[in-house]
């Protein structure tokens, strides 16, 4: 039997911790909040290590995750970073800041990062577990790192060394203190020259910026980054984290980290696996790679207006790690097919194509449930679609009750739906109506006309007026009024006309019942407004 892939990795995880004899294990995974938090940080610093901490408790071992913020880099002032304030030239001041200080462009939060983590950070809660403990550097530089800096200072001499085996052309030189200070005058952290350390524990600098030279503590900057990264590792005993692609490369930025944490701070370093970038696809089809200083990309807020957090983590789950993602708020309903599918695999009602698609599919939906088990027997399924078309017939007030009624009568759900699926469609509805507004192709968005209009049927041609009532004869007779035999009929009604003469005609249907030449596929539609509501629209005919 194949096995999924973040089984193997459990698997494979579970051995190698064991051998490590904790209490508890600690996942980690390290974020910098440099602009816009998108969903594709989710992907590999936070849903992978969630769904590898979840598996591996029931195999009995006691994790505790973290999502480390680099709060002390760096603000760069790349182009998109200066367009987030409204004064693009006075925000120039801010570079080299540490991000902690640079001020919220918009003037809601108390800085740049907690205000770009303010669509990102609380809705960890519902795209996993929610048990995740989020710690920033600038935090952990008054408790542990501290600790680990002050340490650092004493064997700066070995650490020089050893990061110089991977600095190729640039060595660092002797003497060099690798401590990071936030300059007392122009605030960059970036510019700063540490010159010699004073009592242990404080080092002079001069800044390269603004010359000013000055005292300062370890907590009032940063370590040079990699020597940081095993300093978090240390601090917090990471045991397991992850790393994007471009940490990975032999001999890179990952290597050189555990060439320090085990040659110069005798730490195991923690286990990890790399993972390849979320892009997302525009509404022009142009594929972008997500990014954070770079604002390309869309948030966890975006992504749950219109879409459920399970849909997401089955699109992270059935994807190798290093596989890149693309991901489209415009194709929303299409991934809600493909999870249906999933779920009708899991649950025996469909067969995958091979025994390898099954099991990927059964577990990533298995997984795909931020809390929690799927339900025991097989929740409803109404396609996106048909939600967007039904959030539209009905005004919202109805949906709850009419809305229900309508898919029961149409027998896309039966007469006494589950707790889970009516909660799921209710809330589909919620999101499908915002991606008609926010996402939709225009053929998706529609209002009813509230009467049948003479005038619309005058402009029709004779011709478009036969088939049209010949429509409504057929439509008339059906019995049990559903998407199926609503189809068929509309097919009966036009099948003597050629590809051309029937688009003309469905554009004076849609004229008749919205007041525009195109709209939604036209069964679901006549299907969800009703036997009575749709004939009356054929009523000047
Ligand atoms: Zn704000
Ligand atoms: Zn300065």
């Amino acid at each position: 039997m194949p096995r999924h892939w973040i089984d193997e990795l459990a698997d494979n995880l579970y051995e190698k911790l064991l051998k490590r004899k904790k209490e508890v294990y600690i996942f980690n995974g390290g974020l910098s909040v440099s602009g816009l938090q998108h969903v594709g940080r989710l992907r590999g610093e936070i849903i992978i290590p969630e769904v590898l901490r979840r598996i591996l408790s029931k195999k009995g071992l006691k994790i505790k995750q973290y999502i480390t913020l680099y709060t002390q880099d760096a603000w760069k002032g790349k182009k998109a970073q200066l367009s987030a304030f409204p004064n693009h030239k006075e925000a120039e001041k801010y570079k080299g800041w540490p991000l902690i200080n640079v001020p919220d462009p918009h003037g809601c939060h108390k800085n740049w990062v907690e205000h770009y983590w303010e669509d990102f950070g609380p809705y960890l809660e519902e795209f996993t577990d929610g048990k995740i403990e989020v710690v920033t550097t600038t935090d952990l530089y008054r408790g542990k790192l501290l600790e680990f800096a002050l340490k650092t200072l004493e064997i700066r001499e070995k650490v020089r060394k050893t990061i110089n085996k991977y600095r190729g052309r640039k060595p660092y030189p002797e003497n060099w203190i690798p401590f990071e200070s936030i300059c007392g005058k122009c605030g960059r952290i970036d510019s700063t020259e540490a010159l010699e350390i004073i009592d242990h524990d404080k080092v002079r600098y001069r800044c390269r910026n603004c010359g000013y030279i000055g005292v300062t503590d370890l907590s009032n900057g940063k370590l040079n980054w990699r020597i940081e990264w095993v300093g978090v590792w240390w601090s917090l005993g990471v045991d397991f984290e992850p790393y994007g692609k471009d940490h990975a490369t032999p001999g890179g930025s990952r290597d050189s980290c555990v060439d320090l944490a085990v040659n110069v701070y005798g730490i195991e370093p923690p286990e990890g696996i790399p993972y390849e970038w979320v892009a997302m696809r525009t509404k022009d089809k142009k594929i972008l790679d997500m990014t954070s200083s770079g604002f390309i990309g869309f948030t966890p807020r975006e992504w749950l207006e219109v879409a459920h957090p399970h849909i997401y983590r089955f699109i992270v789950l059935r994807t190798p790690p290093m596989k890149k993602i693309i991901v489209s708020l415009y194709e929303i309903p299409h991934y809600y097919s493909q999870y249906y599918k999933a779920e009708r695999i899991y649950y025996g009602l469909e067969k995958a194509k091979n025994e390898e698609e099954e099991v990927l599919l059964k577990r990533s939906y298995e997984l795909s449930y931020p809390k929690g088990e799927p339900p025991k027997s097989p929740p409803e399924q109404v396609s996106y679609t048909h939600l967007a078309i039904l959030s539209q017939i009905l005004p919202r007030e109805l949906w709850r009750t009419e809305g229900i009624k309508r898919l029961i009568n149409t027998k896309i759900i039966p007469e006494n739906p589950s707790q889970y699926g009516l909660q799921r469609i209710l809330e589909t509805l919620e999101k499908a109506n915002t991606w008609v507004e926010k996402y939709a192709p225009e053929n998706m968005k529609f209002q009813l006309l509230p009467e049948p209009k003479p005038e619309i049927v005058k402009t029709i041609p004779e011709k478009h007026r036969i088939i049209l009532r010949k429509m409504k004869e057929l439509l008339e007779q059906i019995d049990e009024w559903n998407d199926e035999n609503i189809k068929n009929a509309m097919i009966a009604a036009t099948k003597d006309l050629t590809m051309n003469e029937r688009k003309m005609l469905y554009e004076n249907f849609y004229k008749l019942i919205i007041g525009k030449t195109s709209g939604p596929r036209a069964a679901p539609l006549l299907a969800l407004l009703g036997k009575e509501n749709s004939l009356k629209y054929f009523k000047y005919v």
